[in-house]
């Protein structure tokens, strides 16, 4: 059996048997998915992406959207940790491979299977996610750092955070460091509740986050070069994976639907089929633009030049910010759409065609990270791009 279908059959078997059962209640009850992510730890799959000499399975970004929509059919805020995780993994190994710290951090992720969290969303900032106010105070060989964070995902089950900061208290906004705060050096103050629409199961409550540590635990690259080349392209298309889960549950009840009325009326071609029809198109879409840009991603990324050739480009961060805000006003569409078909049985809870969920876990989709600041973004690139 190839390495792929080993951690995709892993991921299918975690979906099925810790996943699936508990999705209603990690929804209903607002409470962290504890048996998905135990099931993810015990089968290896937090350190999937680190490489094979670090003990690691070296999962390719493809095998690991892969796993986000697996996990996505079945809960969405599951899959969504499990994104959110792989996004500081990547980043740690794409940028801080060669720090002996990180090297000797990311063997130790392998055997313990630490989950790691985001910090990167600030009071004043908002998800403006290249400015931070909070800066990094080093003394000496020692860095005091404190956050006040609007929203930290799974930050009370998480072992460790990755903290977007500024890299000294002189420094400017946009001149930030990503650090890596451990559980033992870290506290968090909870400021507020998570009692959201959707992504209920992700437990992302605001927290003051007060962290120490040594100064090896700073990354050395400049978090700027960081996002463009890896945060920001891995989050879309991880997140894609998530999205892609989502719709695609929403479609297959659509389908089932669609099936029974057929089955009720043989012979005949029930008028719901046509909108199914669209529908999956519309799925389609969806996937064929995350799949485009996924192998475009790990065309580039593999490239000698990886670092300052196209990943660097304004055109490559316009196109990864249009892959988020199309998939992001899609998602909510495919869901409504298969809701129609379905009426009121997808209109009503506490039935398998129920779109309740999925529809409350889409909407979240252009607020994270709020569309209209990547709009915003877009809008100034666009003034200094020059044409195709
Ligand atoms: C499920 C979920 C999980 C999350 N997990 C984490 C996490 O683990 N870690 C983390 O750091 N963050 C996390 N976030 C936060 C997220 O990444 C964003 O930071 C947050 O949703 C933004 O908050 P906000 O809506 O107040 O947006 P803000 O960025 O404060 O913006 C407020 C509003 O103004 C708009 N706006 C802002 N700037 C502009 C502009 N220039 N032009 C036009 N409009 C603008 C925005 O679109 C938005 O509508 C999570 C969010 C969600 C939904």
């Amino acid at each position: 059996m190839s390495k792929l279908s080993t951690l995709v059959q892993s991921a299918r078997l975690i979906a099925k048997e810790f996943v699936a059962p508990h999705a209603d209640a990690v929804d209903k009850e607002a409470r962290f998915p504890h048996e998905a992510i135990q099931a993810l730890k015990d089968h290896k799959l937090l350190s999937a992406y680190v490489p094979v000499s670090l003990g690691g399975a070296g999962a390719t970004l493809t095998e690991l959207v892969d796993i986000c929509e697996i996990l996505g059919r079945e809960c969405a805020a599951t899959a969504m940790i499990f994104a959110m995780h792989q996004i500081q993994v990547i980043t740690i190994v794409r940028h801080a491979f060669d720090n002996p710290w990180f090297r000797d951090y990311l063997q130790r992720l392998v055997t313990h299977q630490y989950l790691i969290a985001s910090v990167t969303s600030e009071v004043g900032v908002g998800g403006e996610m290249r400015r931070s106010r909070c800066a990094v105070e080093l003394n000496d060989t020692k860095f005091r750092l404190i956050k006040d964070a609007t929203t930290i995902s799974y930050g009370a089950q998480a072992d460790d955070l990755l903290v977007t900061a500024r890299r000294t208290p002189d420094a400017a906004g946009s001149d930030q460091s990503l650090i890596l705060v451990s559980k033992a050096d870290y506290t968090l103050e909870q400021k507020g509740g998570w009692n959201t629409m959707g992504m209920r199961g992700t437990c992302s409550p605001p927290f003051l986050m007060t962290a120490t540590g040594d100064a090896e635990q700073i990354m050395s690259t400049a978090f700027g070069d960081m996002s463009a080349q890896t945060v920001v392209p891995v989050s879309h298309l991880l997140w894609g994976g998530c999205w892609l889960g989502c719709a695609t549950a929403a479609t297959n009840k659509a389908r089932a639907f669609v099936r029974g009325q057929a089955r009720a009326n043989p012979g005949t071609v029930p008028p719901t089929a046509l909108r199914l029809a669209e529908l999956v198109s519309m799925l389609q879409s969806l996937r064929s633009s995350v799949q485009a840009c996924l192998t475009e991603y790990e065309m580039l990324s593999a490239a000698d030049d990886a670092a300052d050739g196209p990943l660097s480009s304004i055109a490559y961060s316009l196109k990864m910010n249009n892959l988020k805000i199309d998939a992001t006003q899609a998602l909510p569409q495919i869901v409504i759409k298969a809701l129609s078909i379905c009426g009121i049985l997808g209109y009503k809870n506490d039935n398998k065609f129920s779109m309740d969920r999925h529809m409350r876990d889409a909407l979240s989709a252009a607020i994270m990270v709020g569309n209209d600041r990547i709009l915003a973004t877009n809008a100034n690139l666009l003034l200094v791009l020059k044409d195709d």
